[in-house]
This record gives structure tokens, sequence and C-alpha cells, in this order.
């Protein structure tokens, strides 16, 4: 019967689209790709998306009548590149195939969903690219349940108790490499997302949805699926665990204790919901692991954004970026653990002791560090090869990739091993790599060399691995070597010298007539087939020859199919073995690359300890460093949590603050997560997190203006901050009125330093001169200074960082650089002089006369009106905030009281005294 999705007449649909809308009904949330011979089909509103999303031509059956059914295809062998683009557009696909011969089928084709794929479960190395990972998230928002209320319902279950959690809970699984871990703590989604490259997010269905609305806003390139929420109830979530594991309890993972229900809902939802995509068991899933909050180095989605960690303002994710800088390894494992420990660094010392001294015995073993380099280089990327394993998709060629690539891994461990390094990490854990010499030869010694991507294209197993195989090949060799022997016969009895022997998959084998010989063709010949300018024929011969090839090949394809499927399963079996020894390979491959680094740009080996310092000689910025023609001034930093705790910078625009802030933020988390650092020395109290706030950005998809954004994410750092933080504040205030701002800025650097409060290790650039002065009163600020030479009217910036203050920005200098028109330079002098000194004279507040076109002049012109109240206020009082005194010094003023001070009434002579003072007066400024 052809098959057709037409509806028949009556409105009644067709067996085909009966089976076709019973399989769409199962998987209403899939796009469904319905196999149907070398297509594969769309109908009604999937057409339409698909041809909308991979502009396929959309086309229709039937469509004069009434109901045209609305259609459109792709090739099957172009899968790929369509599941690509759907899955790139957030969508999820469940390919549906033929699973039996058409040719043999009786009536309707039997047809099944074999694969469903989501945007973040793809596994196929086709979809995938790069070697990051790529995650599917599960995120359990904390509920406003606080734990009063689970106090008073004493009687509440685990379950209820745990859902009036107030930390979120989340769980990450890479299904390409089976990597599953989760966490509880108070996150916001978007850090998660910032923190790791997710794909794809789930959440429960029962969220609110103004939550679901905001999270789609703010994060508009993932994929949010809601999914059942009784996946996230946390018993029917360890339930789902526990089966995965089989295991009777999650002690194991860490995740026993009954506070740990919000990760574990998320973990069990995510496990769930990978189960019910891949319709089997994730096998590829192998262990799970609690990430403990205090583990790690805590870094917002800010400070990943601010510090350029994966991506840069621009949102490039090569250039510009940490991670690609400072990346040396040689495997697709190393480089994900390298992803990682930039997302989380490490805070244990001992730990961090650990790698830096390993990193450093690897820097001097300069050869050992070579060869085995050169071994990492061979090993592909095991936790994706062998996950395609473990759920029995892998490929032949992949296969024989993982097969050479435990090979690698065994010479590795023995190359580690020869030398006799002992105590070196590389030793440790080469003991502990377990022993795949034989899952590496079974593959080796099974599979050909070069075989072909796909078990159905043949020639897969070696000869020799099974005797019937060998025996089926022979004869389909043989006979075919009988063909070649039978075609030279037949030209001879016939005559025809041009008569060949051809085969195709409707005809099989035929002897091939050009229509000239047509009359010397004998009778027993048997017509096939005519075409234009020849015809085809069989024998009882050539139909014998054909049915033992065919029977050889046929039980060929059998029995090697039964083999391969056998290896994989004998492979799949070492999962957890290949994953182990995949992580041991990484954080080898990661170390030996923080060597290379080191060694090529010149880093030096940090010291960790638990103290609250910071001291940095010669610090770089690892970035910045890389990318600039010229060289990078080198500059030091200085904590030592008393005295030095918040570091004040001024200077002028473009003269290196922000770099400054930055590269010391970069060199504490490149310490942290094992690396040497761009300093000549760095000794680092281990930070346990780090912010930032830089700039003015606003967030308008989340509807919050710039201010606003500014203030909330000083909030949230003012809150969060501990004693052992390091905060990095790139300007504060700026993004409102001067005095407004100038009043924030410098009751929260009061703040930052107050004795009650945890004092974090802090460095704060600002343009607001006027906070200098707080030096004087506020123990543990330092001030520094972007060191300038003006030179013949130019300003020369020298990028270094001294102590001491800044009075000038240079703005209209860095205007005029940046190519501003002279004629607005000339009146932004004009205006800069005339506010000089309107300020010079009392404020602007207490009826300065500005030149009139100064009023409506965009420098700062608007906000001043705004400032006046506060400006008279704050001058009526003569007394800052805080009760320490606000700075209404200009720049004159303020030099002249600093040499008053520095003055030696001791030795000054009255004369000396008196040529001092005239000197001083004369640089006053007029009233
Ligand atoms: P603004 O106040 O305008 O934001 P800034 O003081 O923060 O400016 P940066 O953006 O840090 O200045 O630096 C400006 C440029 O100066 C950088 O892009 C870099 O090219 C160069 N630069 C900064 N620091 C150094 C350094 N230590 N050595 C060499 N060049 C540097």
């Amino acid at each position: 019967m052809a098959e057709s999705p037409q509806r028949q007449r009556g409105g009644k649909l067709t067996p085909m689209l009966a089976q076709y809308l019973e399989l769409k009904s199962q998987h209403p949330d899939a796009v469904l790709l319905f196999r149907m011979g070398d297509f594969y089909e769309t109908f009604f509103e999937d057409a339409e998306l698909l041809s909308r999303v991979a502009g396929v031509t959309l086309t229709s059956r039937d469509a004069r009548s009434e109901h045209p059914v609305p259609l459109a295809g792709v090739p099957y062998h172009a899968l790929d590149t369509y599941l690509h683009r759907l899955l790139g557009h957030g969508l999820t696909v469940a390919i549906c195939e033929q699973v039996e011969d058409p040719a043999l089928a009786k009536g309707l084709v039997k047809r099944e969903v074999v694969e469903i794929i989501s945007p973040g479960t793809a596994t196929a190395p086709e979809l995938l690219g790069e070697a990051s990972s790529v995650y599917c998230l599960a995120y359990l928002p904390a509920t406003a349940a606080p734990a009063a209320q689970a106090r008073k319902a004493s009687k509440a279950t685990t379950a209820q108790k745990a859902r009036g959690t107030t930390v979120a809970g989340w769980a990450l699984l890479d299904a390409s490499t089976g990597e599953f871990r989760c966490g509880q703590e108070e996150v916001a989604l978007r850090d998660l997302c910032e923190r790791y490259p997710v794909r794809e997010v789930i959440i429960g269905e029962n969220t609110a949805a103004e939550d679901l609305r905001q999270w789609r806003k703010a994060l508009p390139e993932l994929v949010i699926n809601p999914v059942s929420a009784t996946w996230f109830h946390p018993a029917f979530a360890a339930r789902t665990l526990q089966d995965h594991f089989q295991v009777k309890q999650l002690t194991a993972f860490g995740l026993a204790e009954e506070d740990r229900s919000a990760a574990v809902a998320a973990a069990g939802a995510l496990l769930r919901y990978l189960g019910s995509l891949n319709l089997a068991r994730p096998a590829q899933v192998a262990t799970l692991r609690f990430a403990a909050r205090e583990d790690r180095l805590l870094l917002d989605e800010e400070t990943l954004r601010n510090l350029e960690v994966f991506r840069t303002f621009r949102g490039e994710t090569k250039t510009g970026t940490l991670v690609h800088h400072v990346d040396t390894t040689c495997t697709a494992m190393g480089r994900r653990l390298l992803e990682r420990r930039l997302a989380e660094p490490l805070t244990e010392i001992a730990e961090l002791k650990r790698w830096h001294e390993g990193v450093a015995a690897a820097i001097t073993a300069r050869d050992w560090r070579t060869e085995l380099r050169g071994i990492l280089d061979e090993i592909g990327d095991l936790d994706r090869l062998a996950a395609r394993a473990a759920s029995g998709r892998i490929g032949p060629a992949q296969l024989v990739r993982l097969g050479r690539s435990l090979t690698a891994v065994v010479r590795f461990g023995a190359a580690v091993l020869a030398d006799g390094r002992g105590g070196h990490p590389l030793c440790d854990w080469a003991t502990e790599l377990p022993d795949l010499a034989a899952v590496a030869s079974g593959i080796a010694e099974g599979l050909q060399d070069e075989a072909p991507a796909k078990l159905r294209q043949g020639g897969v197993m070696r000869p020799g691995v099974d005797n019937e195989l060998d025996q089926c090949r022979n004869i389909a060799a043989d006979t075919k070597g009988f063909l070649a022997g039978l075609q030279n016969q037949e030209r001879a009895a016939t005559g025809i010298s041009t008569l060949k022997i051809g085969y195709n998959k409707v005809f099989g084998y035929y002897f091939e007539v050009t229509n000239k010989h047509l009359d010397k063709v004998p009778e027993h010949y048997v017509q096939k087939q005519t075409l234009v300018n020849a015809c085809r024929y069989h024998t009882d011969q050539l139909k014998e020859a054909e049915d033992k090839i065919l029977a050889a090949e046929e039980r060929a394809e059998e029995l090697e199919k039964r083999l391969y499927t056998e290896l994989v399963a004998a492979v799949g079996e070492k999962v957890a073995e290949i994953y182990a020894a995949s992580r041991l390979c990484a954080s080898s491959d990661l170390l030996l690359a923080f060597a290379t680094l080191a060694e090529q740009r010149n880093y030096c080996q940090p010291e960790c300890d638990d103290g609250l310092g910071l001291h940095i000689l010669q610090g770089r910025h690892p970035v910045i460093e890389q990318l600039l023609d010229s060289d990078f001034i080198p500059n030091d930093t200085l904590f030592d949590g008393e005295q030095n705790q918040l570091l004040l910078l001024t200077g002028p625009n473009m003269g290196g603050k922000s770099t400054y802030l930055r590269q010391v933020a970069l060199i504490v988390l490149l310490a942290q997560a094992g690396s040497f650092v761009p300093a000549t020395s760095a000794r680092v109290g281990v930070a346990d997190r780090i912010f930032t706030r830089v700039g003015a950005s606003d967030n308008l998809a989340r509807g919050e203006s710039t201010f606003y954004t500014e203030m909330s994410e000083t909030a949230h750092i003012l809150h969060q901050m501990s004693r052992r933080s390091l905060v990095v504040l790139d300007e504060i205030g700026r993004g409102t009125s001067t005095y407004d701002g100038l009043s924030l800025a410098w009751a929260i650097t009061e703040y930052l330093v107050d004795s009650r409060g945890p004092r974090p290790r802090t460095v704060f650039a600002t343009h607001y001169h006027e906070l200098t002065e707080l030096e004087a009163s506020l123990a543990g600020l330092i001030n520094l200074k972007m060191a300038v030479r003006e030179w013949e009217g130019k300003i020369i910036f020298l990028h270094a960082v001294k102590a001491g203050r800044s009075d000038k920005s240079y703005g209209i200098h860095v205007a005029r650089l940046a190519g501003i028109p002279a004629a607005v330079l000339r009146r932004a002098e004009v205006i800069l002089s005339q506010l000089t000194l309107a300020d010079r004279r009392g404020g602007l507040g207490s009826g300065t006369e500005l030149d009139p076109g100064t009023a409506s002049a965009p420098a700062g012109g608007a906000s001043l009106a705004a400032d006046t109240d506060l400006a008279r206020e704050v001058r009526k009082a003569g007394v800052g905030l805080g009760g320490q005194q606000l700075s209404l010094f200009s720049d004159g003023e303020r030099d002249a009281l600093d040499a008053l001070r520095d003055l030696d009434l001791d030795r000054i002579s009255p004369v000396d005294a008196f040529m001092w003072l005239v000197k001083i007066r004369s640089q006053l400024p007029d009233k």
C-alpha cells in the first residue's frame, strides 16, 4: 500500500496520518521528525515551525482538498544540519524511525520514537562542537517560607520542611559526559547561568508565572522548560536517584542529611528529565557530587562578567576572555576542568599548596612535561566517548578513537611513574588510574583500524575476530570473483564483447547487453529490465550466485552487528573506570598546562595562606598584557588586613585604574584556581568571595535603570561580604547627580572600613577626589593614584600606581583623544573653569552666576540644580557625612593646607616664614 498522510474523503484519517498523530500525541512538546523512506517528514504546526526555523519549503499534501495537510521534510542524511538549527532555536526534537524493513512490512510500516533530544541534553559529537561542557540545569528557587514556619509545623514531614527552604536547589548535568553535580545555596538562576555554560534549564511547572517571565526576559538565549512539579518533590526525587544508582541511601553522594533536600530535589528532577528524553536509563550518569558552598571561592554573575572570565563585555568567548588567554590544556577534559576551576576556584589551603608545588616541580621537569603533554595530545574526549558507549550510541570510528585514547591513557600512566617522582600529584593520580589496558586492547583487536563512522557501512570488525564472519566474507568475496569469471565466460559464449555484470538494489545482479547486440542474446537469458540503450537479464546460474552472495552478506552484517554491540556493551560496563581515568587525566593535563603557562608567561608561584593579607609584587593583568602592543607596566598591591584594608585609587581617565582593579582580582582568582600568577611574587590570603562592581550599565532587560542596577549590585556586596572577601569597586554613585553620588560613595567607603563591620579587602577606584580626604581620618584607608606626567601641554599616562592622591581626571583631554569636535572641547574648557571657580566661591547652590550658556550645558548642568539643597545643607552644617568634615576645599587650597601641615616651625626663620606666606598666598585663588 502506498503510504500517504492524506485524509480520506469524509475527513477520515489515513492509517499513516493516524499513526503520526498517535506518536505526536505522546510527545506534544517536541518537534516530531517522522521517517518516511529517505526523508524525515513533519506535518501540521511542526511543518510550519520547521519551515520557519530551518528554512525548509512548506508544501501541503492534498492541496486541493478542503483540509490540506501542511508538510515539510528534510533528507535523512542531512538530519544533523537540521537538528542543529532546531536545537539552536531552543526546540526539543523527537526522532521517529521505521523500526521494520518497509520491504517486509505487511501493511503500514511500524514506527517508533527512538530518541528525544533537547538543546541541553544532546550527546552526538556533530551537535556539540567545542570541548566546553554543555549543561542542563535544574533549578528549584528558594521559597519565601521562612524557617520559623517550618519550626512551627513541628510535625511537618521532611518534604514539607523542604518546601519551606530558604536556599535554592540546583543540579547540573552534562549529558554528553555524564558529569552530574548538585548544590544548594542562596543563588539566583542568573548567577548559575553565568558561572556554567548552561544551555537549558528545567523548573517545576508550579513555578510562579512572574518568576518564569522574568527569567525568560533576563536570559533570552536560554531554553527554560517547565516540567512536572512532582519530579522536584524531595521524596520522589530521592527515589529517582536511589533507583538510578541502585542504592538504599544517598549517603555516598553527601546527600543523606535532611537539610540537603533542595539539592536532592533538583538532582532527582534532572535525572528524571534525562530519563524521559533518553527513553531509557541514562547509563552515562555514573555518579553524583554534592558541591558544598564552603569548598569554593564564590563568584557571582556580575563578577564573572566584569572580570570577563568567560565572555567579554561584547559577548565574545575567545580573544579578551581570561579562559582563552590562560588555556594551554591538551585535552577536552583538561579544558573543561580549567573552566570549572575559573568558575569555582579552590579555598582549601592544603589543596592549593599541593597544586602550586606540583606546578613548580613540573616547570623544572621540562622534558618530562613535554613527553607527558605529547601523550595527552593523543587522548580524545574520554568523557564524551565513554558516555556514547554507555548509552550504546557510539559509532565504530568513535569507538576506535576511544580505544586509542585508552591506550594513550595507559601509556601516560606508565610515563608518569617511570620518572620516579614520588610525591608529585601526577604520580599520586597515575597510581590511582584504573587499569584500562584490557578494554583498550579489546577495542584495538576487535575493530578495523579505519572503521567507518556508521555500523551499517560494514567492514567494522577485524578479520580473525569471528570464524563465521570470516567465512561469510570469504564466500561473498569468492562469489564476486566467480562473477568476474562468469562475465568473461558469457562474453565468450555469446560473442557480446561489451556484456557486463551489474548490480542494483531492486533487481539484484544482472547481465547488461546494449541494444546493438540484442540479437545475440541467448534463449535462456530472462529479461529483467529495459533501459533506453540496453536490456538487463538474469540466468539461473547468476541467480544462484546472487543468492549465495546476498545470504553471505546478510549473515555477515548480522554477525558484525552482534559482535559490535557486544563490544560496545563490554566497553559500556567500564564507563565508571573510564570516567575515573578521565578525571585523573583532566587534573594531570591542567597541572601540566599551568606549568607551561607559567613558563611561557613568566608567572610566579603564589603562596596561599589563611591570613588576610594580599601582597603582590609587580603584578600584571593576564589578558591585557597579551593584547597590548607595548609593554605592560607592572604594579604592586599591598593589603595587610589592618592598616591597608581599603585602597582608594584616583587618577585620570585612561590612567589604568580599571585594569589595575581587575588585575588584583584576577591574580587572586588564578592563584585559587591552582595556577601560578602574573607577578614577580604573590602572597594571597585565601578569599571566600570576590565581588566586583564596575562602571555604569543598565539592565533594561530586567526593567532596572542604570543607577538602580548600580545600587542593587552594591547592596548585594554590602550584605554578603565577609572579612575574607575581596571587593573591587570601579566607581560608585556615578549614575546619579554629583552630590548624591558623592554622598553615597563617601558613606559606602566609611561602611567598608568601619571597625564594627567585616572590613573586607577592597580596591575602590573613583573620580570623586574628595574621598581622598578620608585617608586622614579612616584607619585602614590608603590613597593610591595612577601616575601621569604633563609635558608640553600633553598628558602622558604612566600606568604606574603610586602612593598619594590625584586631583584631576583629565576628562577633557581624554575626550580630545577620543575625537570629540574641537568646538565642543573649547566650550567644555570654559564651562569647567567656571564651574571650578563657582565651586571655590562657595558652591553652585548659593546663587552662583554662570555664563548664560552654561546653565544648559550638558557637563553636569542637569544635575546641578538637584544638588543645590544638599550642597547648601552640607555647607551650612560644615559637617560631612558620618561626622567627617566634607571637603569643601579647591585643589589650590588643599595644596596650601598640605604645605602648612608639612611646615617645620622649629627650623624656619622669620624671613623664610614671611616669604613662605607670600608664596602660599599667591597660590590661593581669589575669593
Ligand atoms: P577610566 O577612568 O576612563 O575608566 P581607567 O583609569 O580605568 O580609565 P583603564 O581602562 O584601566 O583606565 O586603562 C586604559 C588603557 O590603558 C587600557 O586599555 C590599556 O591599554 C592601558 N593600560 C592600563 N593599564 C596599563 C598598564 N599597567 N600598562 C600598560 N598599559 C596599561
